[in-house]
């Protein structure tokens, strides 16, 4: 086992998310989302084809349907593809377990389209569950999830959870699907993509931020998985696909690291 394994993962959200902006759906925000399908994915399948590297891609129905032929070169360069909603819709925002069953089973066929195969990962819109989305996951035949937050560097058993408002917080049975956990300290989204109330981020501090996380983990967690996010609307803006190759650099210049696909390493 490498004594730390870093997991490049990119949420190919394109324009799917600007169909739920607080700000709507105009065409200058979905043309954010096509710049991350026509320049931003071509810039992060370069840098990653420049460096070796594979990733996870995460995928919503609606990008593949909409723009095949990035989600094409994906597959070919041998990265991984997994479940993303086909309408990146919350999943707290549907109304009804059905909704939301029907959003994930239409995301499937998207991607068995794509890649001849049904996918073994989800990773919720949003970082968000609903109440139904962990039995749905299990229904569905998932064998891991990219979502939760309970711990940093280590993966843990998704369970089914209550968490009644006048009494305790009951942590369930295992579902027999294994959480990889993300961190919003690990997504460029909050850290770099302007979002109409925020001041512009100084990059580099969060490139170096980056770096001393996995600085960290290195010293400190023996085995433990590095999962990044960058979205390819975001990282693939100018020049943060370098940025980011730097990083890449600083992870594989150490003894002991591997990079794999989420489900490889699963
Ligand atoms: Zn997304």
């Amino acid at each position: 086992m490498a004594h730390a394994t870093v997991c490049l993962t990119a949420d190919f959200d394109a324009v799917s998310p600007w169909l739920h902006a607080f700000d709507g759906d105009s065409p200058v925000n979905c043309s954010r989302g096509r710049f991350g399908a026509d320049v931003g994915a071509p810039r992060l399948l370069d840098l990653f084809e420049r460096h070796d590297v594979p990733a996870t891609w995460f995928i919503p129905g609606h990008t593949i349907d909409s723009f095949p032929e990035p989600c094409e070169r994906i597959v070919d360069d041998g990265h991984e593809v997994a479940h993303h909603g086909w309408s990146h819709t919350r999943p707290s925002d549907y109304e009804s377990r059905e909704d939301e069953r029907a959003d994930i089973v239409r995301g499937i066929e998207s991607i068995e389209g794509l890649t001849g195969s049904a996918p073994e990962g989800y990773r919720s819109p949003s970082w968000d569950f609903s109440a139904h989305t962990v039995s749905l996951l299990s229904e569905l035949g998932f064998e891991w999830s990219s979502s939760g937050m309970a711990r940093e560097f280590e993966p843990y058993e998704l369970t089914e959870e209550v968490a009644p408002h006048d009494g305790p917080y009951e942590v369930g049975d295992p579902v027999g699907i294994t959480e990889v956990p993300v961190s919003w300290q690990r997504d460029d989204y909050p850290a770099l993509a302007f979002s109409g109330n925020r001041a512009f981020s100084d990059e580099a501090a969060v490139f170096d931020h980056w770096r001393r996380q996995f600085d960290w983990m290195y010293e400190h967690v023996d085995g433990g998985i590095y999962v990044m996010t960058v979205h390819p609307q975001v990282i693939g803006r100018a020049p943060r696909t370098g940025m980011l190759g730097e990083l890449i650099e600083h992870a594989a210049g150490k003894p002991g690291v591997e990079f794999a696909r989420v489900g490889d390493m699963v």
